[in-house]
């Protein structure tokens, strides 16, 4: 691809054989490179602009070591920048909690919230041995409960019916008093997402998450969603603590910029990331990996 950060840059390391640091002068060009990598890889543009800065303050006056050319110097900057801040944080979903433990999905229509509720549900009965629950908050597409029927008893987890005619809140009380009364260790809560950020909507899962009060409120969101990422990630940031993000369709096209967006703007950690519509397509969250991918 023409936009691969180590060719542009390769190029320009050949005029620079011979300087010894990355300086103000000779560091421009590179740092024009990067911002175009990153913008092709659709990350949104206030974070790539915070990013290079960040970059530009670590490379500068950098000694250049041994055989490498202050180009290649800046890639490993950039790359180890890049994976540093998308890798902060990583660890398992926290089940802390008297149990259960409560995790609330959050995030836009076809996100994935579903199917990432039921890839959670079978990561925890098989990694973590637990007895979980799975239910749906949302009355507004009755299709929606059926489906997270349909894939919990595919994940082997149990799953709490809800009706479009009850009140998320009453499910939400309900579900809990049925998972306590049952000693289930964990409850997931899968809940209703729009095309876009709805005010009712983000209203309604504040006062959810104010009953339910979650051990993890994860959002989940689409690796392949573009310079939007950062204002729903906006959005949900500011009606809810976020605890984690899931990065779903990671096995799409995109080169996932979306990562370093999300990452920026929540401060929350990306736990994992979906890597099929299969159940067993969740995996933790490969820092790294994604920083190569972002860079092409
Ligand atoms: P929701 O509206 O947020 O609950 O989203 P769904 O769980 O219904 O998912 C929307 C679509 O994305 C479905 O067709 C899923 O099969 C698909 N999907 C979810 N996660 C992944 C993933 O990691 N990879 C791929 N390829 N498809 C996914």
């Amino acid at each position: 691809m023409a936009s691969a950060l180590t060719d542009k840059l390769s190029r320009l390391v050949k005029e620079m054989r011979g300087q010894a640091r990355i300086t103000e002068s000779n560091v421009q060009d590179m740092l024009r490179e990067v911002r175009m990598a990153l913008l092709e890889a659709d990350v949104a543009l206030p974070v790539v602009r915070d990013f290079v800065v960040r970059v530009k303050e670590k490379a500068l006056g950098q000694e250049v070591m041994g055989s490498l050319s202050p180009g290649q110097a800046l890639v490993g900057i950039v790359s180890k920048e890049l994976a540093a801040t998308m890798g902060e944080g990583v660890s398992d979903i926290n089940l802390a909690a008297q149990p259960p433990a409560v995790i609330l999905m959050a995030g836009l229509q076809g996100a994935g919230k579903t199917t990432t509720t039921a890839k959670l549900a079978k990561h925890l009965i098989e990694k973590r041995k637990k007895k979980v629950l799975t239910v749906s908050g949302d009355v507004y597409r009755p299709a929606a409960i059926e489906q997270l029927k349909t894939v919990t008893a595919q994940a082997g987890a149990e799953w709490f019916p809800s009706t479009p005619d009850q009140k998320p809140v009453d499910i939400a009380r309900a579900a809990i008093d049925y998972a306590r009364k049952h000693f289930f260790d964990v409850l997931l809560v899968d809940t209703a997402g729009r095309l876009a950020i709805d005010e009712a909507l983000m209203a309604e899962i504040k006062e959810l998450h104010a009953v339910l009060n979650p051990v993890e409120t994860l959002f989940v969101v689409d690796a392949m969603q573009g310079q939007d990422a950062i204002n729903t990630a906006k959005a949900f940031k500011e009606a809810l603590p976020l605890t984690g993000i899931i990065l779903t369709k990671t096995d799409g096209d995109s080169r996932g910029g979306a990562a370093l967006s999300v990452r920026q703007i929540t401060g929350a950690p990306i736990k994992f990331s979906g890597t099929s519509e299969k159940l067993d397509g969740l995996e933790v969250f490969d820092a790294e990996r994604h920083a190569g991918r972002i860079l092409g």
